[in-house]
């Protein structure tokens, strides 16, 4: 079966797109088209050419699947199809519905002339895989609509509905029947009229020195660590001074040189990543999913009521419930000051806010929830409190109800044991705030069943989260490895480093917020509680130095209590650094016997992300995590990890994971050398010299 097909319709030539889903620009394809188009070209019959797309859409770009195959590049490439079309002697009209993305949309912008459903999408979004568009975007696009909107659009790669570009060259005409019919008439309407390439166009700015000046300085601003954006500035600045072919040139070489760097490879590392993520080896597609309806949350604080919004968001109803009806009235009262302040900043009607508070319904007794299919606790974290409330749900809602705990350390196992049916419990863990927070860590309990995991994966899509799959262990993949990762802050500040610096030198390496903001933002006391846990549990391997304990003795809880590490003024976020702090540091470092020394920036970033990719490697060896990529996903959608280090694991493979070790083994003979030891797992990787990802 080809992947276009032929067809002429008086004088006019069709050729029909066909590789579904998507239309991608496959090898197959390429051929498919430029082998009809040279039939078109030759027939004498043939006036005019439509290209128009089967199915969903016209064309929506690149075909991921061949991406570093040969295929990619394999004759005829993609740059050589549009030249041969924008060539033609014979006019070329796409004919867009769905959508015109990337290539497919470098692939219409190409033909002599387009025309569009109103709706139809077009787009060039290759910023956000960290490359430029390499097939004339850059060059004709700021031709077609002037290059300020072009520059715009490149740089934020957008997709904007035809509509708003019709009656400029990059969308001659909508058409409101038939798009075939109406392309066909458009073709015949343009015969004999001489050809327009947008080639020929000539892009103009107003002060081109001192627009690109201003666009530029914006863009280094505004996407450190992402050389994309300044690329694709350069890109449209040809497009201006120089000839096309010439644009084209400098365009493709932006291209090969964006493809190579680090930072594009994490961007399609992360693309990937997320969508493997919702891949479940022994989940197949069939298992048997239950229809969630309606959903409890029990425990209206913190974490209840943002997972109640989350809901609400995508106009699911909820019902709350908590102990008594003050805490409900709290918990609603925070809700509604949260969408208040959505609405305010413009982002949401208060039509719009009305409707999501009102699908958010108080309740205070469990025969109120009995008929949910869904329940999700989020009370105290205390596996007493936690048993109660599952015992009150399994004697309250109905036996195919799903059972979920918000659990942040607590084993899954234990409380699901403590249950009647433990198949039907589950682990969501939600990250503060809840609303905002893309990720959602899905615990697989022992017992847990394929129907219970496989809804909770299509809740997480339902409720706009990325799900990641981990199994029990404490603290589950993302919390296991941060305490890793804390540890190493905390030794840095006793060690030499003031807490403000190991924050600067984590966040000038691009963590969205430093390790000890972090743990103010989050409230000093959780991890307190926890240290005294682990502690107990365990006093050989965890160990902490005690100056965080004294934080916690002055009451300094963080944000919450407006003092933690730092100071924090009333209604503010900003973090103040506090010579009390440094002065408590200080004398701790004095009273155990240790030296202050310089710690340079580098050391820092070092300790701290080798610790959290030591850690990533024994959660896989144990298979708490099904690969190395959900790691990573969890890192960039939970925890702030630059998107353009790729995540944990990748950042170790592009270190080189024989260096990682050789790191860890030269620390391993310092100071609490313990906590150095290669992970077997990584040890092995490095030996066999491989990657985490391959
Ligand atoms: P919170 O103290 O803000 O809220 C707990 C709520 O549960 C309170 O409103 C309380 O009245 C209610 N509650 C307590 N016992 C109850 C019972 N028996 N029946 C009904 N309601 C009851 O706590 P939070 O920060 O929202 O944390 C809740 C859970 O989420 C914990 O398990 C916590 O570990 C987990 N978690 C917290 C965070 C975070 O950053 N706060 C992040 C992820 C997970």
């Amino acid at each position: 079966m080809s992947a276009a097909h032929y067809a002429v319709h008086d004088s006019v030539a069709v050729i029909t797109l066909d590789n579904p889903p998507m239309n991608t620009l496959a090898h197959v394809m390429r051929e498919a088209v430029l082998a009809h188009f040279q039939t078109a070209l030759a027939a004498a019959n043939v006036k005019a050419i439509v290209l128009i797309g089967s199915g969903r859409a016209f064309c929506s770009g690149a075909e991921v699947r061949e991406f570093n195959t040969p295929k990619a590049a394999a004759a005829p490439n993609t740059r050589e199809l549009l030249a041969a079309i924008d060539a033609s002697p014979k006019p070329v009209v796409a004919a867009i519905h769905g959508f015109a993305l990337g290539g497919g949309f470098e692939l219409a912008l190409a033909c002599h002339h387009r025309v569009a459903k109103e709706d139809a999408l077009v787009g060039l979004p290759e910023v956000k895989l960290g490359i430029l568009p390499g097939a004339g975007g850059t060059q004709r696009l700021p031709r077609a609509i002037g290059v300020e909107r072009g520059l715009e659009m490149i740089l934020a790669g957008s997709q904007v509905p035809a509509q708003q570009l019709a009656g400029t060259p990059a969308i001659d005409s909508t058409i409101p029947g038939d798009l075939q019919e109406g392309a066909i008439a458009y073709a015949n309407k343009i015969q004999g009229q001489p050809l327009r390439r947008l080639r020929d166009l000539v892009p103009t700015v107003a002060n081109a020195e001192t627009f690109f000046a201003a666009a530029r300085a914006k863009a280094a601003k505004e996407s450190k660590g992402f050389p994309a954006p300044l690329k694709i500035i350069d890109a449209v600045e040809a497009s201006v001074k120089l000839p096309f072919d010439e644009g084209i040139k400098a365009e493709r070489e932006g291209f090969m040189l964006l493809v190579e760097t680090t930072a594009s490879k994490a961007l399609r590392h992360a693309f990937f990543a997320e969508r493997q993520a919702a891949k479940i080896p022994d989940i197949a597609d069939d298992v048997t999913q239950a229809d969630i309806r309606s959903i409890a949350i029990v425990g209206a604080g913190t974490m209840g009521g943002g997972i109640a919004m989350c809901f609400a968001n995508v106009g699911m109803p909820v019902k709350l419930l908590d102990m008594t009806t003050e805490a409900l009235d709290r918990g609603l009262a925070i809700i509604r000051k949260n969408y208040a302040a959505t609405v305010q900043r413009g982002r949401l009607s208060q039509a719009e806010m009305d409707h999501r508070v009102a699908l958010i319904r108080p309740v205070s007794q469990y025969a109120d929830i009995a008929d949910v299919d869904l329940v999700i606790e989020a009370v105290y974290e205390r596996m007493d409190v936690k048993k109660a409330v599952f015992a009150q749900l399994d004697a309250a809602v109905k036996s195919s109800a799903i059972l979920a705990t918000n659990t942040s350390t607590l084993d899954v196992d234990e409380l699901a044991g403590s249950t009647k049916h433990p198949s039907r419990v589950i682990g969501t863990h939600f990250f503060s705030p809840a609303n905002v927070m893309r990720l959602l860590e899905i615990v697989r309990g022992k017992q847990t069943s394929k129907t219970a995991l496989a809804t909770l994966m299509s809740v997480a899509k339902r409720i706009k989260k990325v799900g990641v799959v981990a199994r029990v262990c404490d603290g589950f993949i993302g919390n296991r490895m941060v305490e890793e990762y804390l540890r190493q802050a905390y030794f840095l500040a006793e060690e030499g480093a003031l807490p403000q610096q190991v924050d600067q030198a984590l966040e000038d390496w691009g963590m969205a917020m430093g390790p000890f903001r972090m743990m103010d933002l989050a409230g000093q006391d959780i991890g307190f509680e926890i240290r005294k846990r682990r502690r107990a549990e365990d006093p050989a391997r965890q160990i902490y130095p005690a100056w965080l304990d004294r934080v916690c003795a002055l009451g300094r809880y963080g944000q919450k209590t407006g003092a933690g590490i730092y100071r924090y003024e009333p209604g503010s976020r900003g973090a103040t650094p506090d010579p009390l702090i440094d002065q408590l540091v200080i004398d701790y470092s004095k009273e155990i016997g240790l030296a202050r020394k310089a710690v340079s920036d580098g050391e820092i970033v070092e300790r701290c992300i080798f610790a959290l990719v030591n850690e990533a490697a024994q959660i896989l060896d144990e298979g708490i995590a099904l690969r190395a990529s959900d790691i990573d996903i969890a890192y960039l959608t939970g925890y702030g990890f630059p998107l353009y280090h790729g995540g944990p694991t990748f950042y170790a493979d592009t270190v080189g994971l024989a260096k990682v070790v050789a790191t860890m083994e030269r620390y391993a003979k310092g100071r609490n050398g313990q906590f150095w030891k290669p992970a077997p797992y990584l040890a092995k990787l490095a030996a066999a010299g491989q990657r985490f990802n391959s």
